[in-house]
Parts: structure tokens; C-alpha cells; sequence
């Protein structure tokens, strides 16, 4: 009998390697999967505004001389734009790339939640004067720093605030808050988190569309601002919380507005000089 166990045993062991063995297989096939995705819509987002420009281009230099100055100039504005939106894209694919390269370590370090989101409101001030949307925040005074990566949670900022100013109508209201939050509110450790959120008054998302916001190249259809984004910059908001090892939350209705909230961990003195490899 006890043979009988020990075979049995080195046949259980030898199941668990083969079933570990296809998940680790499935998970490969999975990312290539995702991999070549990823290349195929960057592939096609890349070439519309490309294609875009060479034809207007290309009129110019065949028929500039047919068309008027108005037309002449609407044409060079919109070749123009549209350099501007492939460089917006160029830009988002490599940020995004960046983040996703496993190997990459960023330095974590402490964070005053201020501080970014300062920068961010200076970033924006003209833009949202200009739209006649109130862009206010609400720091708790007092307020621990997390631990964090400075530039990555800047860019966290910019992009909701982006996306909130474009999706708001004038008259609207962004708002920045940050405060501290006990730990039997937060899940996933004891310690004590700051909890950040940006919400406006704006458009708001469709309960059906909320999940798909994340994903690459999601554009909510028929926006009047579709055109202005790329559909990458949720994404990259996700990425870069889940290296903070959280998770970007959303609360939306339409008409009403949206708000998108995440918890940053404290920083903690036990914590000095962590430096965090992304999985
Ligand atoms: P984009 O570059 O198009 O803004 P994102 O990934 O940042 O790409 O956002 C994806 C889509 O989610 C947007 O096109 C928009 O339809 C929707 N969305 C994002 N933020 C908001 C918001 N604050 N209010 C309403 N809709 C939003």
C-alpha cells in the first residue's frame, strides 16, 4: 500500500506539473494573442491619419493651384491636425509599450499627492477658462505622502482631467479630491491608504460601456470629441495604477457626470528605497 501511495503521489505531482505546464502555455498563447492585437489596431490607427495627410498633400501639390486661399488653408489646418493626433497616438503607444516592457524598474519613492495634482491644475488652467468649466481641488490638509512614482501619477492626472475637460460642457465642474482613509475601508492591506478622486459634471458612460473604457483603442461611439483621443489613455491610467498595486475604479451616469477614484498606499519608513519591478 504504501508503493501503491507513493506512485500515486508521483502521479499527483506529475499532473501538477502538466497542468501548471498548459496554464503557463495558455497564458503565453494569451499574451502573443494580446501582443499582435495590440500591433494590428496600432497598425490601423497609425495609418488613417497618415493616410489622411498625404492626401491632403498630395491635392495640394496636384491642385493647389485649382483651389482658393480659404481652401488651400483648410487643408493645411487639417493636415496639421492630423499630424498632431498621429503624434498624440505615437506618443500613447509608447508610453503604454514602455510600462508593459516587464523588465523595466521604476524607483517608488514618497509622493505629496499635492504636488502632481498642482502641477496638473496648472497644466490645465487656460484650457479650462478658455471652456468655461471650474477646475477645483481638495487636498486633506495634513495629508501623508504615498508611495509612488512621481511622473507616472502625473501623467495619471493629466489624462482624467484631459478626459474630463473633453467630455464636460461649459458650465460644468472638475474636481480633484485626495483624503486619508482608515484601513477597514481598504481591502487589500492594513495599512492606512489616501484615496484620490477625479469627478465632473460631464457627459458621464454607459453603464454597458464602463468595462470597455479600459481597453486599448475603446472610443465610446458617436462623440463629438472621438477624434481628439486615441482610445489609449484609460489604458495607461489602468497600467499605471495597477504598478501601484491598486485599481482604478469608476462611477458614471449619463447626464450626470463621472467620477474615477483609486487608493495609493502610504508611504511607510520601512518602505525607503523600495524599488518595485512591474510583473
Ligand atoms: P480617449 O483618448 O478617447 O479619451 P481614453 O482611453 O482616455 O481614450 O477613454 C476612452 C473613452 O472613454 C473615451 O473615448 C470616452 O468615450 C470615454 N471617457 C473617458 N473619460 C470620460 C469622462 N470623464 N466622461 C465621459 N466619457 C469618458
Amino acid at each position: 500500500r504504501i508503493l501503491l501511495t507513493r506512485v500515486f503521489d508521483q502521479y499527483r505531482e506529475t499532473l501538477k506539473g502538466i497542468a501548471m505546464t498548459v496554464q503557463d502555455i495558455t497564458r503565453e498563447v494569451e499574451l502573443n494573442e494580446a501582443k499582435s492585437n495590440f500591433i494590428s489596431n496600432v497598425s490601423h490607427e497609425l495609418r488613417t491619419p497618415l493616410f489622411n495627410i498625404k492626401s491632403f498633400i498630395e491635392t495640394l501639390h496636384e491642385y493647389g493651384e485649382d483651389l482658393t486661399e480659404t481652401e488651400r488653408r483648410e487643408f493645411l489646418e487639417t493636415a496639421n491636425r492630423e499630424t498632431d493626433r498621429l503624434t498624440r497616438l505615437v506618443n500613447d503607444v509608447l508610453d503604454l509599450s514602455r510600462l508593459e516592457t516587464s523588465c523595466r524598474i521604476y524607483h517608488f519613492e514618497p509622493v505629496d499627492i499635492a504636488q502632481p495634482v498642482e502641477q496638473t491644475l496648472r497644466t490645465y488652467q487656460l484650457n479650462v477658462r478658455d471652456k468655461g468649466i471650474e477646475l477645483r481641488h481638495d487636498i486633506e490638509p495634513n495629508l501623508p505622502p504615498v508611495l509612488g512614482h512621481y511622473d507616472l501619477l502625473l501623467q495619471v492626472f493629466d489624462n482624467l482631467v484631459g478626459n474630463a475637460l473633453k467630455f464636460t460642457e461649459p458650465g460644468g465642474r472638475i474636481a480633484i479630491r485626495a483624503y486619508l482613509i482608515e484601513p477597514a475601508l481598504n481591502h487589500h492591506n492594513e495599512s492606512k491608504s489616501v484615496r484620490i478622486e477625479v469627478s465632473d459634471t460631464g457627459i458621464g458612460i454607459d453603464a454597458e460601456d464602463q468595462e470597455a473604457i479600459f481597453e486599448r483603442f475603446f472610443r465610446v461611439e458617436n462623440r463629438v470629441h472621438t477624434l481628439e483621443g486615441t482610445g489609449l489613455g484609460l489604458s495607461i491610467v489602468r497600467n499605471i495604477i495597477e504598478k501601484h498595486h491598486s485599481q482604478v475604479h469608476l462611477l458614471s451616469e449619463v447626464g450626470v457626470g463621472t467620477t474615477f477614484w483609486f487608493d495609493l498606499d502610504v508611504f511607510e519608513e520601512k518602505n525607503t528605497g523600495v524599488e518595485q519591478t512591474p510583473q
